[in-house]
C-alpha cells in the first residue's frame, strides 16, 4: 500500500513511493523520517525576504509538519501531502525569481557606477586615472557568477575608490589652504600698496589724492543721510622764511612735525591730509560749523604754542609757527571743488585779517 497516493505533478519522493508498493515497515519508517527531514530542509531553505512572504511560507511549513505528526493515516498524510506540494513549488520558484531579480538589479547598479565614473570629468590627471581604473574594475565584476564574490569585489572596490575620493579631498584641501594663505599675503600688499598710494611720503599723513576719495564718499553719505560736517584748511604762516631761514630741509622736517602735532589735536575718527605744499586739511565728520570754528582756533593755540626743536650742532635752537586756518561746513549742492574753494577763500581772509587766526565762510 502507499501512503502517498498517485500524484499529479509526481515529485521524486512520491514516484520512489509509488514504484515500491511492497515496502517493509523499516522503509516505511525510513521515507517518513526523510519527509520529515525534507519539511525541516524546506524550512532552512527559505531565506528571510519578507517582499516574497518567507515568514509565511515558514508558519506553513510549521503547519505541515505539525499535521505530518499528528496523522496516522497514509492515505490522509498523503492527501495533505499533496494539497501543499504546489505551494512549496511555487514559493521556491518566487524565491528563485526574487534572487535573479537581486541578482540583476546588483548588475545594473555596478553598471551604473562604472558609468558614472567613466563620465567623471576632473581636471586632475592622477585621480582621473584612479577612477577610470576602479571603473573597470567595477565592470569586470559583473563577470563573476557568484553573487557572494560580486558583493565582496564590489565592496574592496567601494572601499578603494572611497579611499581615491578621501586622499584627492585632502590633496584639494591642501591646495585650498595654500590659496587662501596666498589670498591672505596678496590683500596683505594690496592693502599695504593701497595705504602706499594714498599716503603723504613726506609727514605720512593722507595725501591729495586720499583727500579727493574721502570728500567725495563724505559728501555723497552726507547726502545721503541728511547730515553736514566740516572742514579747516590750514595754511602755515610765512613758510617760505623758514625755509630761507634754516633751509630746506629744516623746513620738511618742520611740515612733519607740523602734521603730527595737528594728528595729536584731533580725534582717531577725524581726518587730516597734506593738501600740497605747507596746506593741510582737517575734516570732522558731524561737527556743525560752530564746533568746527571752536576746534580750529584750539589747534591755532596749540600749534602757536609749539616749539620745533632744531637740534643742529649740539645746539638747543628751536623754533615756532603759526597756522591761519579757514573753516566751513557741507552745503547742500557742495562737490569737492566747491567746498574747498569755500575754505580757501575763509583762509584768505584769515591771511589778510593777519595771520595766525581761524575765519569761517559765515565771517567773510
Ligand atoms: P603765507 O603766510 O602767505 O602762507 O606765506 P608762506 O611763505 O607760507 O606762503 P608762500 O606760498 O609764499 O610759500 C610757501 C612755501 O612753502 C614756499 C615753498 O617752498 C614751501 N614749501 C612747499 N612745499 C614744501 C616742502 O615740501 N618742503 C619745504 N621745505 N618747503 C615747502
Ligand atoms: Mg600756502
Ligand atoms: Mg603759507
Amino acid at each position: 500500500m502507499s501512503f502517498f497516493g498517485k500524484s499529479k505533478r509526481g515529485d521524486n519522493f512520491k514516484t520512489i513511493a509509488l514504484c515500491h508498493q511492497e515496502f517493509s515497515d523499516e522503509l516505511k519508517n525510513h521515507y517518513l523520517n526523510t519527509i520529515f527531514r525534507l519539511i525541516l530542509f524546506l524550512k532552512k531553505f527559505a531565506l528571510d525576504i519578507r517582499e516574497i512572504e518567507s515568514d509565511r511560507f515558514k508558519s506553513e511549513l510549521d503547519e505541515i509538519k505539525n499535521i505530518y505528526l499528528a496523522t496516522n493515516s497514509y492515505k490522509q498524510l498523503s492527501k495533505f501531502l499533496n494539497r501543499h506540494t504546489p505551494r512549496v513549488e511555487c514559493y521556491i520558484k518566487r524565491q528563485q525569481s526574487y534572487l535573479n531579480d537581486r541578482e540583476k538589479e546588483l548588475r545594473d547598479i555596478i553598471d551604473l557606477l562604472s558609468k558614472a565614473m567613466t563620465g567623471l570629468n576632473t581636471d586632475n590627471k592622477r585621480f582621473y586615472q584612479r577612477l577610470y581604473d576602479h571603473s573597470e574594475k567595477l565592470e569586470k565584476i559583473t563577470l563573476l557568477d557568484d553573487i557572494k564574490k560580486i558583493k565582496n569585489s564590489l565592496e574592496t572596490e567601494v572601499f578603494q575608490i572611497r579611499q581615491a575620493v578621501n586622499d584627492q579631498k585632502k590633496l584639494e584641501l591642501k591646495k585650498i589652504e595654500l590659496l587662501a594663505s596666498e589670498v591672505h599675503t596678496l590683500r596683505n600688499e594690496l592693502e599695504k600698496t593701497r595705504t602706499h598710494l594714498q599716503t603723504d611720503t613726506l609727514t605720512g599723513v593722507n595725501n591729495r589724492k586720499a583727500l579727493d576719495q574721502y570728500l567725495e564718499q563724505l559728501i555723497e553719505q552726507s547726502q545721503l543721510h541728511k547730515y553736514s560736517f566740516s572742514m579747516m584748511l590750514l595754511d602755515i604762516d610765512d613758510f617760505k622764511m623758514i625755509n630761507d631761514t634754516y633751509g630746506h630741509l629744516i623746513g620738511d622736517r618742520v611740515l612733519v612735525a607740523f602734521a603730527q602735532k595737528c594728528r595729536s589735536l584731533i580725534r582717531s575718527d577725524d581726518f587730516i591730509a597734506r593738501y600740497g605744499g605747507e596746506e593741510f586739511v582737517i575734516i570732522l565728520p558731524k561737527a556743525s560749523l560752530r564746533n568746527a570754528k571752536k576746534k580750529a582756533k584750539q589747534i591755532c593755540k596749540a600749534l602757536a604754542a609749539t616749539r620745533y626743536t632744531i637740534d643742529e650742532n649740539g645746539t638747543d635752537d628751536s623754533l615756532s609757527v603759526t597756522a591761519s586756518i579757514g573753516v566751513v561746513s557741507m552745503s547742500k549742492e557742495d562737490g569737492v571743488a566747491e567746498i574747498i574753494e569755500r575754505a580757501d577763500k575763509a583762509l584768505y581772509r584769515a591771511k589778510r585779517e593777519g595771520k595766525n587766526r581761524v575765519f569761517t565762510e559765515k565771517d567773510l
